[in-house]
């Protein structure tokens, strides 16, 4: 996955939300704090969706 210059770009993974708002959080968190973020960062979008997407 290449990592945008701006953060503000669209996310490479196709979510549709801008970087920052996607695997930004994700990606640069440290390796042993990686998998609970992507748990919660993950948590919070199925939750917003109504677990539709
Ligand atoms: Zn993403």
């Amino acid at each position: 996955m290449t990592i945008p210059s701006d953060p503000h770009h669209p996310c490479p993974c196709n979510s549709s939300l801008p970087y920052s708002e996607c695997h930004q959080p994700v990606m640069e968190a440290p390796d042993e704090d990686r998998l609970a973020i992507g748990h919660q960062e993950y948590a919070l979008r199925w939750k917003s969706r109504g677990f539709t997407g």
